[in-house]
């Protein structure tokens, strides 16, 4: 049997070239969709500073849950071999798991591509079709999308002894994912704390013990059998 660094090795040599090129689109793509997003948010003539607040307020909570569900789900479900999401997802957070500390030697496509390319569900529509729908949309769905997009990042900086000093800042005012709200989730029974944008939402989620009633129901629909973390 292979112990945790050979594990960790066998993960991390699943990086492949291809999945590099598909981390470089779509931080090109995320990028082009969040300027286009950008251009048709300042054009918007009937939101004030509260729209604004409230809508970036909600984008966060909304990432955090997105941070949460999709995370407890690569933690919990399927495998390397899964297809589409075994070799797109799961693997980093098996990998994540086994070695916590590697997220913080990830360059920055590696840290954002995958995450920056889901959240162009999110900023292709306000890019393009702005103003065919309610403006406080369109701040919502912009705002969404960023968060989306710079999640990994903030669960990065959540990991590294010496984050920049702002960033510092922000996680101990709570706007962002802190080290100490993070570690809950990288201690056993690693059952918990899933969000990693905020970390706003965990306390919900577990309280609520969400997760564990939809392992429940998942398992009795499909037999299948929640993964214990490590
Ligand atoms: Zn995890
Ligand atoms: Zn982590």
């Amino acid at each position: 049997m292979s112990g945790p660094s050979e594990r960790a090795a066998s993960l991390e040599a699943g990086y492949t070239r291809t999945h590099r090129a598909y981390e470089w689109a779509g931080i090109a793509f995320a990028g082009w969709c969040l300027y286009g997003a950008a251009l048709q948010l300042v054009e918007l003539d009937d939101v004030h500073a509260g729209h604004w607040t409230g809508a970036i307020l909600l984008a966060l909570a909304f990432a955090d849950l997105v941070s949460g569900l999709a995370h407890w789900a690569f933690d919990t479900w399927g495998g390397l071999d899964t297809p589409v999401v075994g070799k797109l997802a799961i693997r980093t957070f098996r990998h994540h798991h086994v070695d916590p500390k590697a997220i913080t030697r990830h360059d920055f496509v590696e840290t954002n591509g995958h995450n920056a390319m889901l959240s162009i569900v999110l900023s292709a529509p306000v890019a393009h079709a702005a103003d065919a729908m309610p403006s406080f949309l369109a701040l919502f769905l912009g705002f969404a999308a960023l968060f989306v997009a710079t999640t990994s990042q903030l669960h990065k900086w959540a990991h590294m002894d010496r984050p920049p000093a702002v960033v510092r800042v922000m996680q101990r005012l709570g706007l962002v994912l802190g080290p100490e709200a993070h570690a809950v989730h990288h201690t056993a029974p690693h059952e918990g704390a899933y969000c990693v944008t905020t970390g706003w939402m965990n306390l919900l989620l577990d309280r609520s013990r969400f997760f564990r009633v939809a392992e429940r129901i998942i398992t009795k629909l499909t037999g299948a059998v929640p993964r214990a973390s490590e």
